[in-house]
């Protein structure tokens, strides 16, 4: 029987990392974790040219050649009837790259880029937070460009237009909860869904 799979969305420092690889370790062997942009060499390089400062188009481009290859990878494991979770996936690169294209209708151009190689995923799991506090999780990281509090805003603004154009997918979820709270809310979605 062919496998699930299931996406992490949502702003730095909702908490995506820790409730997929919490789930992987819930479910075990029958899960497969992964996560974008992968450790490939084409995963690699969308970092490169993030840090080169690159153009907005360029990096979009490599995101999508990154899950170009990494969706070959997934539809292995799903055939092998595995459930994979996947922490960030299309959704990203609807909702981030479009704020960084200076593009009208960039999101739409994304999607009509993707739409020959477009891997649907069966659940989206949305963590909705505060830019506030997702900030406060994650000052001690890195400071990545990409971390600043309004950008997030503006990408959290994005995520909940797409969930609520899709909403039988995407599944927005309270991530200021504990994340004992959270993978028990997530595990209750997954079992109704039939999808554990
Ligand atoms: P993301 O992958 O979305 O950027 P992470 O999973 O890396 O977020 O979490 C960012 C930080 O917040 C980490 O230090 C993590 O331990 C912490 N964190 C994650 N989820 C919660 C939670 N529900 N409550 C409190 N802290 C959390």
């Amino acid at each position: 029987m062919r496998g699930k799979f299931i996406t992490f969305e949502g702003i730095d420092g909702s908490g995506k990392t820790t409730i997929a690889s919490l789930l992987h370790k819930k479910l075990g062997s029958r899960s497969v974790l992964t996560f974008e942009p992968t450790d490939s060499w084409i995963g690699r390089s969308v970092g490169k040219a993030i840090e080169e400062g690159r153009d907005a188009i360029t990096i979009a481009l490599l995101f999508m050649a990154d899950r170009r290859e990494h969706i070959k990878e997934i539809e292995k494991w799903l055939s092998e009837g595995k459930i994979v979770i996947c922490d960030r996936f299309m959704d990203s690169t609807f909702a981030y790259q479009s704020e960084h294209m200076n593009m009208e209708n960039a999101e739409k151009w994304l999607r009509t880029v993707h739409s020959p190689f477009m891997l649907i995923p069966d659940l989206t799991f949305l963590l909705r937070i505060s830019p506030e506090k997702a900030m406060e999780r994650i000052k001690g990281r890195r400071h990545e460009a990409y971390e600043y509090e309004d950008f997030l805003r503006r990408v959290q603004e994005n995520y909940l237009r797409i969930a609520s154009m899709e909403k039988e997918r995407i599944v927005v979820i309270d991530a200021e909860r504990s994340k004992e709270e959270i993978m028990e809310r997530c595990l209750e979605i997954l079992t109704k869904r039939n999808l554990i």
